[in-house]
């Protein structure tokens, strides 16, 4: 099962990345088209050169279909539905828990919200097991692993919304690296890393207009590293899509 899910959540980073890459090129390929409209009926083309441009066109058109495919079954996927924050923590934790379990990490929990979202659970499980993993994945001798989850108004913002912080006593980030965090393909774990995980994360969570920051730091006598997570309870996104106002209370965990 742990397996399963693993590929699940392997299989959504990829569908996503393939959006992105499709959205990409679609835009050049529906200039190319027009362009080649353009040539195939420039007076100047010789039945040879038009022969030539036809062929292209052809080729040019099954790319275009292939592309216009990956995105419509990107973009039909599925309406948000209301998602419990702690119930998407514990799924990633259970996903965790060889991790936890072998390096002696202490868990520390402390949910104080039922932290329901309107959104797809996916892609927010997609962005903790980023965050959880990374935290696992930074104390391999051992540490204590913090969650966070709070109902409160964003001060930057303004906005209500949760609050979900993963706290990890790891080896901490170097402030050299800090520009660097979110950017694709930015990892310092040399094979084991992709440097996809916090720049999808950060996507996904700007996607539902929230925010996502972190603090490395000395913190009695040990270094700290927070990273932390705000979603706003109603987007446009949300409301648009599901015209639904989410229940903080309705799901209780
Ligand atoms: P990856 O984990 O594949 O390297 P990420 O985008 O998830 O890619 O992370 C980028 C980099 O950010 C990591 O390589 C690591 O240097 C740093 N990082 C992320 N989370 C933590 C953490 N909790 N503690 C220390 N460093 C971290």
């Amino acid at each position: 099962a742990e397996e399963a899910l693993r590929q699940a959540e392997k299989l959504a980073a990829m569908g996503r990345m393939a959006g992105i890459i499709a959205h990409e090129i679609n835009n050049p390929l529906e200039a190319i088209t027009n362009a080649f409209y353009l040539l195939r009926n420039h007076p100047s083309l010789d039945d040879q050169a038009k022969y030539y441009a036809d062929m292209a066109e052809q080729e040019l058109q099954r790319a275009s279909h292939i592309t216009r495919q990956t995105l419509s079954f990107y973009r039909e996927s599925k309406q948000p539905v209301p998602v419990s924050l702690p119930e998407v923590i514990e799924s990633v934790l259970e996903l965790q828990q060889r991790g936890l379990q072998s390096s002696g990490i202490d868990l520390q929990k402390q949910y104080r919200s039922g932290g329901v979202i309107y959104a797809h659970p996916v892609e927010l499980r997609q962005v903790f097991l980023n965050l959880i993993g990374n935290a696992v994945q930074a104390m391999p001798g051992g540490g204590t692993l913090r969650i966070r989850i709070s109902e409160a108004t964003d001060g930057l913002t303004g906005r209500r919304g949760i609050f979900l912080s993963v706290i990890d006593t790891g080896v901490g980030i170097d402030p050299e690296n800090a520009e660097k965090l979110f950017q694709p393909f930015f990892s310092t774990k040399s094979t084991k890393g992709t440097g996809l995980g916090l720049w999808i994360s950060k996507g996904i969570v700007q996607k539902y207009e929230g925010r996502i920051a972190f603090r490395s730091q000395y913190y009695k006598g040990r270094q700290a590293t927070c990273f932390r997570v705000f979603l706003p309870a109603e987007t446009t996104h949300s409301s648009a899509k599901s015209g639904g106002k989410p229940a903080a209370d309705s799901v209780a965990v």
